[in-house]
Order: structure tokens, then C-alpha cells, then sequence
């Protein structure tokens, strides 16, 4: 089939590109088969979905080399625009030709004991290898760019195209069973990477302590537990590598179709991305190098599979968000239904969890909402779950609310398109470097992990907006009053000049227990060598155990008592306010710096709060932030949180209108806000869901109201 460029069909497709994405991903080849398609996409456009995603399979597409077959494709993109369903092409490039090592002689991956990877069908898919030839063979990746070459040109004209998701979950090494990759042409890349960071061999060498006589004698790092260096920087590697490919998927597909938006999503957001024993720590790529060369980024969540609650999901857009800035954030893959693999059953999706889902993306910035998947899976592990359609016995109230939303998304377009996060004052660190080192050492980059969502899910059941802030975009530290920094123990020059300034000029950093005790060399720095001693004129006087589960800390008339973990790491006496005493010695001080003030903790606090949630922690949290200076323009003023539920509410601003959603847990109905100055412009705001108008009071120099949980117990007030 070739597309015309005919102008009402460009109308057309631009008409769409205005409605935010609300659609399912529909076709893994050669699932579903035929026969239901036409009945499908009329079902999907009666639920008021308005997109299909469909898989373009390079194993399926090419399965003889230099025959591209799109027959099925063709078929369904044409079907899509009759039905006036858009449609996003997926181009899973990584699921390989099984002809690719019989073209591309000697191009597998290799493991770390020197294995070539034997490749496989893929667990969920039907037909073609994975993880296949080494992208950094470059006759594999000539191959590969010959496919993605063919599909873009083939579809880049089809009306009802509305864009890309250039790499699925930005799978590379799946099923290569062991740490990859040690083949020939990756370690040659790793090498040049190494010459480019350092200058030649002269500078690794200084750089990293070493007297190597050749590039050949540097390898990297082979399995956790043994030096920091060559791990750290291998990892490091393995993540500008990802985000190369990503890169380079998209220069060759925006280059043929420079109209449609070209994003790219991973599995998780990279803050989320600890590794394990099969993968090294952000091994898929940076979600903030992703933003800088794309055009979006993304990520899949599966709330009822995974047990993430409001705040579980909302971290992960929230950390998409800080990455994309002004970029297109898809979250490319929501759980359609009930999630099945092999033989476990897992929770059912009732439509009020799936339609909060919905809308918490809305809230924290999401342009397109993709559902995973459309009908149940028929092939292996998956079979039987996932479709919105599928029979977990719910399918038919999750139409029904799908069609509500739809309609909402049509008759509200304009307010949901400009819609925006309100712009937040207070910033959590996210260090990849950390990351690397607690991988290296511990095979799992957890405990970082954890310290930062501990912080994250303090700040929402705070309702305190907040920024994800990475190592190398500081840039964003700018408007910030303050930022946490969750177990940040690798720093470098460029970071620890960046946070200084920022200090000078009046931000308060808060930091945990050897904050910046290593270099992203891996090496380990005595106390008085850290930056933050430097800056304070105390530092840490070494590890002490841990003799109570928690510190306390008194900051002003409160006193609060924090669980901590691992370790203390007690200050000298010195300059400061002490805000703890421990045995050893003071355990938090704040001491200030310029305008600013550093808060200086001698525990781990984050991840501890994350296994031991407390009130007094959320309330460190929040006492912190409005001493730096941070005020709330939403106050709920109840009912307060309880342990275990709170209301939930995001806030932002669409053209001159303030949106704010406000979600209620299950056990509380009512809740009365507060909002600063004249944030709504009149005496009423709309709840966009019910269509009830709500009033708000003058009280004071702000508006308050009351609200009351409607059926899917959130609303959307517009004003
Ligand atoms: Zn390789």
C-alpha cells in the first residue's frame, strides 16, 4: 500500500494529533488473528479509545533477508483509519530475523565468562530471536537500520499515523542468560568511550590508579564484589550505549519522517532501574539523555500486577516527567486487565482503579495513555491476561467507564492538551553514578533505589511537588529552594561545584550519611576530602553501628524520631545547629552556607522510611522543606494523612485555568481544601468528571472548599 499525501487527510491527522492519545495496543504478530479485527476496532472506538498500537516486528516483517512483508500491518492501519482509530507503530527492532547470525557471521553477544549468547524466541512473542545480534556489530546494525528504513517509509505517509515508539522497553539483552556483553566489537566501543571520557590511555591510567600498556588489558568489571573502577564504568557504558541506539533508531526514522513524534519507553523509569543478577544498573538507557536527543520518553506500569498504590504509580511519571521537561511523556504501556503469567493469578482491574490511573497520568503530565493490551494474550507465559477485553470478569465495567473518560478527553481536548504540572520549588537527587557503585558492590543498586522512593512518597502523601534531578542535567536545580539527596555517596567535580553554587545562592541541600564518599572513579574518600567538609567545616568522623532502630532529631518545639538503617556516621563537633545527638557525636547539623544551609544527616533515612513508614519521617520531610523556604499553594486542611490512606492531590495549570485533581482513598469521603491567594479566578471551580460545579469560599486572603468523593472517588477541578 502507498499513502498519498492528500491535504483532508492531513486535516485529518492533525485534528487527532490534538486530542491526547487514549488508546491499547492491539497486534503482536500474528496475534489477535484476523477474523476479530474488524469487529475490535469497532469496539475500540465505541469505548472511546481513540488510538491502536500495533507491534511491527522485524522478525515477522523481514523473515527472508530484503523481503519486507507489511500485508497484515497494511491491512490494520487502513482498518484503524476507516474506524477513525489513530495509530502508533511500535518498532521492535529487537526482536530479530532468524537469518541475522547466518547474514551477520560471528555477530552474538557474549557473556562475561566469554559464552557467544545462543538466542531464542523471546517469552512473550512468537516468532523471532532475542536479544540476537550485538548492535554494536555493524553489519547487525546495518540490518537493523535497513528495516526501520523500510517501515518508516512505507507508513510515514498513512493518514491516521500519530507517531513512534521507536524501542520497547528498551530491551537489549533479554534472555541472554548472563551479564552481557563482551563481544569484540562492544569492548572495542567500551574502549573508545574510555579514550573519549579520559584522553587516551595516558588519562585512564591517571584517572583510574592503573598502569595498563595497551587498551587491550582494560576490561570491564566482570561481576559485583570486585573493584569499584572498571564496574563503574562499564555500567556507565552500558547506559550511554543504550541511549546511543535509542539515538540512533531515531536519527534514521526522524531523518525519513520528520512530521511525526518519535518517542521511546523502558520498562521503568531509570530511577527506577537497580539491576539484579541478569542486569547491570540502568542498563536500559537514562530517561534524561533519552529527552535530550528525542522527542519523548515513557514507561510502562502495571499497578495491580506489580501492587503499586496512587504514589507508586505517580513517582514513576513523575520521574518520566522531570526527564522529558518540555518533551512528550507516553506512558506507552497501562494495564489493560488482569495481568497472568504462567499459571499465577493475579489481581482483576475494576474500572474506578483503571480510570485513576487514567487521570493520574493526566496530572502528572502524560500526552498519551496506551493500555496493554486490547484482547487476552494467547501466547505462553501471558496467555490469558492483560486485555481490557479479556475475562477477569470486570471487562464489561471497564468499557463503560473507558467510554466516560473518552468523552471527557474529546469535550475537554483544549484544557488536557495544555495542561501542564504546576513547576515544583523542591528537587530529589537522582545519581546514577551511586546507582553503579551499590550495583558493584551488592549486585543490586536497591538500597539507592529505595532511599529515593522513600523520599519521593514522603513529599506526595505531602502533596509537596518535587523534581527528580539528574547528576548531569543541574540545569533544572534552578527555581529549586531545596533538594534531597538520597544515599548520593559518588559525587564529582562538576556535581559538587553545581550544588555548592546552588547553596551559595540560598538552596538548602539535604544530605545523608557520606554524601559524595567516592568518586565516580570508585575510590573512596577520607571525611575531611569530601566536598561537604569543604563547605561546613565538619565532617563525618567514620561508621558506627547502629544501636537503636532511630535517631531523634528536635527542629524547633518538634521532636521527631526516624528509623535509620545500616549504619551511623557520627559528625565532629563544630559549626552549627545540632538537630540530633548521637553517642558519638551530633548526628544531624544544620550549618549555613552563603545564603543557603546544608542539613547534614549521619544516617540513612530514605529507604529506611520506605520498609518502617512513619509519620514523624513525612513530617521531617515537610518541616525541612518549609524551612527552606517552600510554601503550599493547596493546603488540605483534612483530613490529615493516616498511615494508611491520605488524599492525594496534584495541581497545574492549563492556559490562564488552575487544574487540580484531588483522588480519595477508599475509607474517607470528604475533604476540605485550602488554596492560597485567588487560585481559582472565580467564586467556583468545576469538577470536569461529575460536571458539578464547587464553591469556593473567601476565606482569609484564599478560597476554600469542601468536596465530596463522587463514584470513581476523584475529581478534576477546572478554573
Ligand atoms: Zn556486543
Amino acid at each position: 500500500m502507498v499513502y498519498k499525501d492528500f491535504q483532508d487527510e492531513k486535516d485529518r491527522s492533525e485534528k487527532r494529533e490534538n486530542i491526547m492519545k487514549l488508546g491499547t495496543q492491539y497486534y503482536r504478530p500474528p496475534f489477535p488473528e484476523q477474523k476479530y479485527w474488524e469487529e475490535d476496532f469497532t469496539r475500540i472506538k465505541d469505548s472511546g479509545l481513540n488510538t491502536v498500537q500495533l507491534w511491527v516486528v522485524w522478525a515477522w516483517v523481514e523473515s527472508k533477508p530484503g523481503v519486507f512483508n507489511f500485508d497484515d500491518y497494511d491491512h490494520l492501519v487502513e482498518l484503524a483509519d476507516r474506524k477513525g482509530l489513530g495509530v502508533i507503530l511500535s518498532t521492535i527492532a529487537e526482536i530479530q530475523p532468524y537469518w541475522i547470525s547466518r547474514v551477520v557471521p560471528e555477530s552474538e553477544l557474549v557473556d562475561y565468562l566469554g559464552r557467544k549468547v545462543i538466542s531464542t524466541n523471546r517469552d512473550e512473542c512468537n516468532f523471532g530471536l532475542t536479544p540476537g545480534g550485538c548492535t554494536d556489530h555493524p553489519g547487525v546494525w546495518d540490518r537493523m537500520k535497513s528495516f526501520l528504513t523500510e517501515v518508516v517509509t512505507h507508513y510515514r505517509s498513512a493518514p491516521n499515523l500519530l507517531g513512534w515508539d521507536a524501542w520497547n522497553e528498551l530491551r537489549w539483552n533479554v534472555q541472554a542468560d548472563g551479564l552481557v556483553c563482551f563481544c569484540p566489537h562492544t569492548l572495542a566501543a567500551f574502549r573508545n568511550w574510555l579514550n573519549r571520557k579520559y584522553g587516551r590511555l595516558d588519562g585512564l591510567n591517571e584517572a583510574w590508579k592503573r598502569r595498563y600498556g595497551c587498551w587491550e588489558e582494560v576490561m570491564p568489571g566482570k561481576l559485583p564484589g570486585r573493584p569499584y573502577t572498571e564496574m563503574m564504568a562499564f555500567q556507565h557504558f552500558l547506559t550511554w550505549r543504550v541511549n546511543q541506539h535509542g539515538k540512533n533508531r531515531y536519527d534514521v526514522m526522524k531523518s525519513l519522517d520528520p512530521g511525526h513524534p518519535i518517542t521511546v519507553h523502558a520498562c521503568y523509569p531509570s530511577s527506577h532501574a537497580g539491576g539484579d543478577s541478569q542486569n547491570h544498573a540502568i542498563n536500559r538507557g537514562n530517561d534524561w539523555f533519552f529527552a535530550d536527543d528525542l522527542d519523548g520518553v515513557g514507561c510502562s506500569s502495571f499497578p495491580k500486577w506489580w501492587g503499586q498504590d496512587d504514589i507508586g504509580f505517580s513517582i514513576r511519571v513523575d520521574s518520566i516527567k522531570s526527564a522529558a521537561g518540555n518533551k512528550l511523556i507516553w506512558l506507552s504501556e497501562v494495564q489493560g486487565g488482569r495481568s497472568s503469567i504462567g499459571f499465577d493469578t493475579f489481581k482483576a482491574v475494576d474500572a474506578p482503579s483503571q480510570q485513576r490511573w487514567i487521570w493520574n497520568g493526566i496530572a502528572c503530565g502524560a500526552d498519551a495513555i496506551l493500555f496493554w493490551c486490547w484482547r487476552d494474550e494467547i501466547f505462553g507465559k501471558e496467555s490469558s491476561g492483560f486485555g481490557i477485553i479479556g475475562n477477569d470478569g470486570l471487562a464489561p465495567e471497564r468499557l463503560a467507564a473507558m467510554k466516560v473518560t473518552g468523552r471527557l478527553i474529546e469535550e475537554y481536548k483544549d484544557i488536557i492538551s495544555a495542561y501542564r504540572p504546576e513547576k515544583p520549588e523542591v528537587g530529589v537527587m537522582f545519581s546514577p553514578q551511586s546507582y553503579y557503585l551499590y550495583w558493584a558492590q551488592e549486585g543490586s543498586a536497591g538500597r539507592s533505589m529505595q532511599a529515593f522512593q522513600g523520599y519521593t512518597r514522603s513529599l506526595v502523601r505531602k502533596s509537596i511537588p518535587y523534581s527528580v534531578i539528574e547528576e548531569e542535567h543541574l540545569g533544572a536545580l534552578s527555581g529549586l529552594k531545596i533538594l534531597f539527596l538520597p544515599r548520593t555517596i559518588v559525587t564529582d567535580s562538576a556535581i559538587e561545584k553545581a550544588l555548592e553554587n546552588f547553596v551559595k545562592e540560598g538552596g538548602t541541600l539535604v544530605c545523608e550519611s557520606e554524601c559524595g564518599a567516592f568518586s565516580s572513579q570508585g575510590f573512596y574518600r577520607y571525611p575531611k576530602d569530601r566536598f561537604l567538609s569543604r563547605l561546613s567545616g565538619i565532617h563525618e568522623i567514620g561508621r558506627r553501628g547502629l544501636s537503636d532502630d532511630c535517631i531523634t532529631v528536635k527542629i524547633g518545639d518538634k521532636e521527631l524520631n526516624l528509623s535509620a538503617t545500616q549504619w551511623l556516621t557520627p559528625y565532629c563537633k563544630g559549626d552549627g545547629e545540632v538537630l540530633s545527638e548521637g553517642e558519638d557525636g551530633p548526628l544531624m547539623v544544620e550549618v549555613p552556607v552563603g545564603k543557603g544551609k546544608l542539613v547534614l544527616c549521619g544516617a540513612y533515612l530514605g529507604d529506611a522510611y520506605l520498609h518502617n513508614r512513619t509519620a514523624d519521617f513525612e513530617n521531617f520531610v515537610e518541616l525541612t522543606v518549609r524551612r527552606a523556604g517552600w510554601r503550599p499553594e493547596i493546603e488540605l486542611v483534612s483530613p490529615l494523612p493516616g498511615m494508611d490512606s491520605f488524599v492525594y492531590i496534584k495541581s497545574g495549570q492549563s492556559g490562564d485555568k488552575r487544574v487540580t485533581f484531588v483522588f480519595f482513598p477508599p475509607d474517607l469521603d470528604t475533604a476540605h481544601l485550602r488554596f492560597n491567594g485567588n487560585f481559582f479566578s472565580g467564586s467556583h471551580a468545576t469538577d470536569i468528571i461529575s460536571g458539578k460545579k464547587i464553591n469556593l469560599e473567601k476565606r482569609g486572603s484564599g478560597q476554600e472548599c469542601t468536596l465530596t468523593a463522587p463514584d470513581w472517588r476523584f475529581c478534576v477541578l477546572v478554573g
